[in-house]
């Protein structure tokens, strides 16, 4: 039974990103959405937040769990018993650092193999950046966020 891992900021949790676990989880009988605690990245939404936002985009998708974790990734899938790491690619612009990661990754720990899914054409151009951004001004994300995220940006942005 190989349980996969789908590590991630989600900050906040997109229709590309939902289309990326629902292709996995297609594949895999369990994934794990692994939501990064990445203060790094100055999120705007808190962990917490960004967990149960991505469990509420998930909510039809059978076979998908939603954790937080502030650990080593390669500590996370070790102690999930998870063998492959799932990662969505847009753009050419994605490929450096998604490349670079799973080389590092494969330095860690050899056994754990890491996946590209492509996204889909619909979704090649949408990220939490951008959806932030519109949000931010104003403008309608509808179409590129669970209805639960279109209200969790509006009351943070307010
Ligand atoms: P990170 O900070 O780890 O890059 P993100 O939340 O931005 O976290 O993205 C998590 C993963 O989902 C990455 O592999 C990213 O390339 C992928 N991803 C982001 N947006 C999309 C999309 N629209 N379609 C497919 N994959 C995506």
């Amino acid at each position: 039974m190989t349980t996969v891992v789908y590590p991630g900021t989600f900050d906040p949790f997109t229709n590309g990103h939902t289309d990326i676990v629902r292709r996995a989880a297609s594949l895999f009988p369990r994934v794990i959405v692994a939501v990064a605690a990445n203060v790094r990245k100055t999120p705007l939404f808190a962990l917490a937040d960004r967990v149960a936002l991505a469990q509420e985009s998930l909510r039809d998708v059978p076979g998908v769990d939603v954790i937080g974790f502030d650990t080593l990734l390669m500590d996370f899938i070790h102690a999930h018993k998870a063998r492959v790491i799932i990662r969505g690619l847009r753009a050419l612009s994605d490929f450096e650092y998604e490349f670079q990661m799973a080389g590092m990754n494969r330095r860690l720990d050899a056994s754990v193999e890491t996946l590209f899914l492509p996204a889909s054409e619909r979704d090649g151009a949408l990220s939490s950046s951008f959806v932030k951004e519109i949000a931010a001004l104003g403008g309608d994300v509808g179409a590129f966020v669970h209805p639960a995220v279109t209200a969790a940006l509006a009351a943070a942005l307010r």
